[in-house]
């Protein structure tokens, strides 16, 4: 049997547009361009750098700065103001102070002494993986169908089996300077590596200059995307359970539901809602799996950061249309779901972690109607919502490993990135490519 080829990532760089523009100029247009498809990588998530040939503003004599993209914001639509500068021998020379892992979140300070120019932009966790890879372009992403493989427990194998020798691996670690080191470590000592796969995270890619390094990503992520067409299981999710009620009956009980939700956790903070029945929905929470695989949670720590570490399943049968017996049974569900949270925050909280978000469920799975998700306001709601689609296309592939079923007591609020908690703050419409936009009809 043929398998379907996967679609094609479209190579998006014009010599055209680039004619005339300096180092940095090429940097910014290779990440709006890569941030510009988010099967290349999430809103807000990635990153990337270049190491140029500058002159100290002071001394007048050449420096290399490394440019990358600061805290927060998005690659899509960032602009020059967006990257962090610093001299790169004042980055190296902070290996001398490292401690050790215990210690690495004090170097987030010391980057600071590493500015170059007075240049404000705060810089973000993952400057280190950037500074000590020994290559002048590097871009860092959460392509859709590298994290199938990087998330399956398998995925050091699957790495080796997909790219060959091309790409080295690194298993799952919370980024910062440790990692770093590692990266930096493993690109020397494999100069035949184009780049490296972090385990559970996504994709470091290099090149020599700015449109190698984004056809060298371009490239990985499609040898990933074809791979897992090819090798792509199917029925996902172990095959349909229920049949998706008629799409009148979807929207009737959806009406019912979402109102009711609604109000019983909008008491402490006002939200809005958005449904959604399309197709990947429907495939997820009419399978078989969706009673296993939901109350796992979500595969990658970048998505709980939006969605929660796992969605509500609203035990409605289509066969028996039980709506109101679902109503009455609404306010036990959900102060189960939030006594659950809570239990989870006060395990895994550290010193340091942020007080404990509103315990609601977001997410809300209701078998042959769709799903329900709400935010504090319409544009989180947008992306929330968004985000569980894209989680399920890609996890729908990702059933070709043993998927790596990240337990909640492995996610700490504490371990958050410093970076995703500012991108959370730092929501924006986003500048949405055709291939989005077509995508997301
Ligand atoms: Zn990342």
């Amino acid at each position: 049997m043929t398998k379907a080829a996967a679609e094609p990532l479209p190579d998006l760089w014009d010599d055209a547009n680039v004619a005339g523009l300096d180092e940095p100029g090429l940097l910014l247009y290779r990440s709006n361009l890569l941030g510009s498809d988010l099967r290349i990588t999430n809103f807000g998530g990635g990153n990337t750098s270049a190491k140029l040939a500058m002159t100290d503003p002071l001394t007048k004599k050449p420096v290399t700065v490394l440019w990358v993209k600061g805290s927060g914001g998005d690659l899509g639509s960032m602009r020059r103001d967006g990257f962090a500068t610093l001299y790169l021998d004042k980055l190296e020379s902070l290996k001398g102070l490292y401690r050790g892992i215990a210690h690495e979140d004090e170097m987030v300070t010391l980057f600071n002494h590493c500015t170059f120019d007075l240049n404000p932009r705060a810089t973000s966790i993952d400057t280190a993986l950037h500074g000590f890879v020994p290559h002048v372009h590097v871009d860092h992403v959460h392509a859709d169908a590298v994290i199938a493989i990087a998330a399956c427990s398998n995925a050091e194998q699957l790495t080796r089996e997909v790219f060959g020798g091309a790409l080295g691996f690194l298993p799952w670690q919370r980024p910062g300077f440790d990692l770093g080191l590692k990266l930096g470590d493993m690109a020397s000592r494999h100069p035949e590596y184009v780049g490296v796969v972090l385990g559970g995270h996504g994709l470091f890619t290099w090149g020599e200059t700015s449109k190698a390094a984004y056809q060298t990503t371009l490239r990985i992520i499609q040898q990933a995307a074809d791979w897992l067409a090819a090798n792509e299981k199917q029925p996902a999710f172990g095959g349909a359970r229920v049949e998706p009620a008629p799409r009148e009956k979807r929207r009737a009980v959806a009406a019912v539901l979402m109102p009711l939700i609604r109000g019983k956790i909008s008491r402490d903070e006002r939200k809005v809602g958005h449904f959604t029945d399309a197709p990947a929905v429907l495939e997820f929470v009419n399978s078989h799996a969706l009673e296993t695989l939901a109350p796992l949670g979500t595969s990658c720590p970048d998505h709980f950061l939006r969605t929660k570490i796992r969605p509500l399943v609203i035990p409605y049968d289509p066969d028996r249309d039980n709506v109101d017996a679902v109503a009455d049974s609404l306010e036990a569900l959900l102060a189960a779901y939030r006594d659950d949270y809570s239990a989870y925050y006060q395990r895994c909280k550290r010193p340091n972690s942020p007080d404990m978000r509103d315990p609601n469920a977001v997410i809300y799975l209701v078998p042959g109607i769709g799903m329900l998700s709400f935010a504090k306001d319409g544009r989180q709601d947008r992306l929330r919502h968004r985000w569980c689609r894209r989680h399920w296309r890609r996890d729908g592939v990702a059933a070709i490993g043993r998927r790596r079923l990240r337990r909640a007591r492995r996610h700490r609020p504490g371990s958050a990135r410093p970076a995703d908690r500012s991108d959370r703050a730092e929501i924006q419409p986003r500048q949405r490519g055709r291939h989005q936009a077509r995508r997301d009809r």
